[in-house]
């Protein structure tokens, strides 16, 4: 395509499309818009790759709409979509679009959602479903979904069915639905599978690639910041109190514990916080998407599964609280922000061992991220004085404070005391419940932690330090009792999973797993610090809560011999590095026997050597 295209009507779109898109608001199609939209008017197949956020949607909906015959109330289009959310939205989409096609019905069809409702909502007819592949394929199998007039396909975020597993079940839709038909193939990326996927399925297609550099990537801020585990819930407070042209933010985490607890610590910190991930109900999810959009819900911690595709405009931050697995992760979850032409920030938190993931993420994205310098404790201070002072402002404006001079009048007389004096009790009083100082931690501030350094510290001093830290742990290894066992199928491979991945002990630190019925015994250092605890209290390994303790008194030997257990579980090792062999470096006889690993290497805590925490005020 040479020439331009600026406009709709340039597109060939019938009238009504052209009014609802007017009454939308959308100016010029988007690149992918422009280069897809005249090759599906023409009946061709199309792969398209365009990374999130690029309007991709609108690219095979306006034409697909344009070719509907209204008068055939029967599926014409089906949209298929990795997840729920994304159905619900690409159907919405589609019902804006034809705002002005008279008789136009479209119908999302997903799992979660009552199959009563389903069928007979699909007995009514629709011309365009959008739904999941596993809730496509049981219509299919019941014939309740009946696709012998189906003129196009759509493959909506293809790389994202891959990701998720779906696409053998996209595949047997391919084949069970007529072949004389279009297809459209939308994908942010084109990994190997897809690319054959296409190659198999569609005809001759037209290739259309979306260069990032026109993308929506570039209008996002990216940041990073190296921060070890123990510091991330204060890293992230601080950035969200002190970041400017913050709106909404979503942050992502790990998991769907990580969610749930993280989202509670940010609304006991008073900020309007909600979990989003695959554990809640449909019903649930839709409400919290929904807050999120009108402004009753600020901050919405996600698992990479249950934000894919969101669309939410006012998302102004993306918060990698913990970093993706894969670069192709990281692409999507950052298109969460900078919809539709906006700026937006994302920020990725990096633990010092993740450092190479950050690389692999730039040199994928070809976009560099720079260092973020997390604020300082006098940062914080600043803002949040900043903002008392506005308040005591408007009060002093707009109150009648009659009353209260009164109140105060007779402090003054009572204790002879300056009004200055008194209106610092009274300042002090007003931000107990949100300190307007940071408290001091132990250890240095994490903003200098963070901060590149310049100058080493003097060497006697580092040495000093970590002989500190030598003595105020024993070393010794503690066995803890865990309340999942053998009955619930659990492995010393769930087990050393979930506690190196969700309470950030590294799995070099973790000692010997005994299974028995319906508990085990795991070794994990013997001063793990309570927060740690409590988060392994919490942790789930098949569905069941580790509640762990203190295991006091002598174990039953296991039921199966030890060495087999050995050998089968970790394979991520070396065979000569057993982690339960006698090399085992505390294991006795080397000189000093008794210590755990990370004690003889002179590193630092498996928890990143939090700082011992301080009975004091809350933290903010
Ligand atoms: P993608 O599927 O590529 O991630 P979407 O289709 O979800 O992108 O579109 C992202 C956002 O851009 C949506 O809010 C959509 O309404 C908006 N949008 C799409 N096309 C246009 C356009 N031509 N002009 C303005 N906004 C648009
Ligand atoms: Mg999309």
């Amino acid at each position: 395509m040479t020439q331009t295209i600026d406009s709709f009507e340039q597109l060939g779109l019938s009238a009504p499309i052209l009014e609802a898109l007017a009454g939308i608001g959308y100016e010029t199609p988007s690149p992918i818009q422009a280069a897809c939209i005249p090759h599906l008017m023409d009946g061709h197949d199309i792969l398209g790759e365009a990374q999130t956020g690029t309007g991709k949607t609108a690219a095979f909906a306006l034409p697909l709409l344009d070719r509907l015959d209204l008068s055939l109330k029967r599926p014409q289009v089906l949209v298929l979509t990795p997840t729920r959310e994304l159905a619900i939205q690409v159907a919405e989409a589609f019902q804006r679009y034809a705002r002005h096609l008279p008789g136009f019905h479209v119908l999302p069809i997903y799992g979660g959602q009552s199959m009563v409702v389903q069928l007979r909502q699909l007995d009514r007819g629709a011309h365009v479903v959008v739904g999941t592949p596993g809730r496509v394929m049981d219509h299919l199998e019941r014939r309740s979904l009946n696709l012998d007039g189906l003129k196009t396909l759509v493959l909506d975020e293809a790389d994202e069915m891959l990701r998720m597993g779906f696409i053998d079940d996209v595949e047997w839709i391919l084949e069970h639905v007529p072949t004389e038909r279009q297809t459209a193939l939308f994908s942010a990326t084109m990994p190997d599978p897809i690319r054959r996927v296409a190659h198999r399925y569609l005809r001759d297609p037209r290739e259309v690639k979306i260069r990032s550099s026109t993308t929506t990537v570039a209008t996002i801020r990216q940041r990073f910041c190296q921060i070890g585990i123990a510091h991330k819930l204060d890293a992230l407070t601080r950035i969200l109190e002190v970041e400017e042209d913050l709106d909404a933010a979503i942050i992502f985490a790990r998991t769907k514990t990580a969610t749930v607890e993280l989202a509670d610590k940010l609304e006991a910190r008073g900020y309007s916080a909600a979990a989003l991930n695959g554990d809640m109900t449909q019903q649930l999810r839709e409400r919290v998407i929904e807050q999120l959009k009108g402004g009753a819900l600020d901050i919405v911690v996600a698992t990479d599964v249950a934000a894919r595709g969101l669309d939410v405009p006012r998302i102004s931050h993306v918060i990698n609280y913990d970093i993706p697995y894969d670069t192709e992760a990281y692409v999507h979850r950052i298109g969460r922000t900078g919809r539709a032409g906006r700026t937006g920030s994302a920020i990725l938190f990096v633990t010092p061992r993740e450092m190479r993931m950050l690389k692999v993420i730039e040199r994928a994205t070809r976009q560099p991220i720079e260092p973020l310098q997390l604020p300082t404790r006098e940062a914080v201070a600043d803002k949040r004085v900043a903002a008392f002072r506005q308040q005591v402002a408007q009060v002093l404006q707009s109150e009648d404070l009659d009353f209260f001079e009164e109140v105060v009048a007779g402090i003054e007389a009572e204790q002879e005391a300056e009004v200055h004096a008194i209106a610092a009790a009274l300042a002090f009083l007003a931000q107990k419940e949100r300190p307007l100082q940071l408290p001091m931690g132990s250890g240095p501030d994490i903003a200098q932690l963070n901060a590149p350094r310049r100058e080493r510290e003097p060497r006697e001093n580092r040495d000093e330090i970590l002989e500190r830290r030598r003595a105020a742990s024993d070393g010794r290894l503690q066995r803890y009792r865990i309340e999942v066992g053998r009955n619930q199928m659990a492995t010393p491979k769930d087990i050393v999973g979930a506690i190196a991945n969700e309470a950030g002990i590294e799995s070099r630190f973790i000692g010997q797993i005994n299974l028995y019925e319906d508990y085990s015994t795991v070794e994990l250092p013997a001063d793990l610090p309570q927060d740690v605890l409590e988060i392994l209290r919490r942790v789930r390994v098949r569905q069941r809560q580790l509640e762990i303790s203190r295991f006091e008194g002598d174990a039953p030997p296991p039921r199966r011999p030890t060495r087999p257990r050995n050998q089968d579980f970790d394979s991520r090792k070396p065979s000569g590095e057993n982690r339960f062999g006698e090399r085992k470096p505390w294991a006795g006889g080397k000189p000093g026997a008794g210590k755990p690993a990370h004690q003889e290497r002179g590193h630092d805590k498996p928890w990143a050597g939090k700082p011992a925490k301080k009975k004091g005020p809350r933290e903010h």
